[in-house]
């Protein structure tokens, strides 16, 4: 039987990453007993987080030189993590910090290492599945080679939430992070989006807005400042997370009217990203397979379109509703505004 490490950096306040809890559910499903290595300038909120979690070892490395991200001395702490377990397979979260080490980990570790993975299973020998070709093939991998690493994808699995408990004693391991390690230096961070984050990956709903906010209308003119006040006022109201369509994206490149507040990186599908809400409402979206394929792991699905035989009515969303999506938004802010307290 395999013996499992989840692997995971503490945030700065030490505490658990919400990616970290839902590899501990992964972890879960590896077959095997649970340890979990910490690394991080500080690990003792962590600790005390899985209290109730039911793991057989806590190994922690500690150091102010590991409050930034940085390869060398993270990868030398993850490192030391993995041997001093001696598990078999070793599980982790796929944050930028994380997917940045792993592959040097598992070197020097001697072991593999596979990415993306969505399930693992344990029947009759340890399996993952991960995706391939923009979502569209799924793939059951199985490996002899050991270690095996997993970087498991941020939502694919629910969150683990620990009760309360006995922990095991927490296990230091002890880590040579001399000055060579630690060439890089944080020194700053810029954001790539332009003014609003409107990007929120822990949002609950994924709100797509598409070229046609900034077609022409009825009146025979395009209305892209009201789309832009439309499409903000609900993301503020709603808190929910900015996707659009590669031709609103490109527009820019053509020097057309566009909503300032997209940039490529909102892009969902097949050239563009694929999100993991669990719902979705497309507006103004035509459901075009290059587009839909980046909503594969989307549940929930309904659009807003003014044409009844757009791609979202062939199967593609749960519920279309045919109308103006101006009108439609007007109302459901409106509404929004009606609900919030002293609204
Ligand atoms: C190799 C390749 C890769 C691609 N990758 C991607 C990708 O990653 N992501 C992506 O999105 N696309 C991608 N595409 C492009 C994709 O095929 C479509 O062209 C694109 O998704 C269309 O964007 P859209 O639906 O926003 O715009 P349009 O096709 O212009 O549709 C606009 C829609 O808005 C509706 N509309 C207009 N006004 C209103 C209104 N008032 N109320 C309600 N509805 C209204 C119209 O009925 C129409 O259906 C790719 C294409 C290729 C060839």
């Amino acid at each position: 039987m395999d013996t499992v490490l989840l692997l995971t950096p503490t945030e700065q306040d030490g505490t658990l990453p919400r990616a970290a809890r839902e590899a501990f559910s992964a972890a879960g499903a590896a077959g095997g007993p649970v340890a979990v290595g910490l690394f991080g300038a500080s690990t003792g909120p962590a600790t005390g987080q899985l209290a109730g979690a039911g793991v057989t070892r806590i190994l922690c490395a500690e150091d102010e030189a590991l409050a930034e991200p940085r390869y060398g001395t993270d990868a030398a702490a993850a490192t030391a993590l993995c041997r001093a377990s001696g598990a078999t397979v070793i599980v982790a979260p796929a944050l930028s910090r994380v997917a940045r080490i792993a592959a040097g980990v598992a070197h020097r570790l001697g072991g593999r290492i596979d990415t993306h993975v969505t399930q693992l299973a344990s029947d009759g020998g340890l399996a993952v599945s991960r995706w391939y070709y923009r979502q569209r093939i799924e793939a059951r991998l199985t490996r002899t080679q050991r270690p095996w690493v997993l970087l498991v994808d941020p939502g694919a699995f629910p969150a683990a939430s620990f009760g309360s408990g006995a922990a095991p004693g927490v296990e230091r391991v002890p880590i040579d992070l001399g000055p060579e390690l630690k060439r890089s230096r944080v020194l700053g961070q810029r954001a790539p989006t332009s003014g609003e984050q409107t990007i929120r990956p822990d949002a609950k709903l994924l709100f797509v807005a598409g070229a046609g906010w900034t077609k022409k209308q009825a009146d025979g003119q395009p209305h892209a400042e009201r789309a832009s006040e439309l499409i903000l006022g609900f993301l503020r109201a709603s808190g929910a997370s900015l996707g659009t369509s590669k031709s609103l994206t490109d527009q820019a490149g053509e020097g057309q009217k566009v909503l300032e507040f997209m940039t490529h990186l909102n892009q969902v599908g097949q050239t563009g990203s694929t999100p993991r809400h669990p719902r979705g409402l497309s507006t103004c979206c035509h459901g075009e397979e290059p587009h839909v394929v980046g909503w594969r792991f989307i549940r929930e699905r309904r659009a807003v379109n003014l044409d009844p035989a757009c791609g979202w009515a062939r199967g593609k969303a749960d519920v279309l509703y045919v109308a103006d999506a101006f009108a439609v938004m007007e109302k459901v802010n409106a509404l929004l505004a009606a609900a919030k307290p002293g609204g």
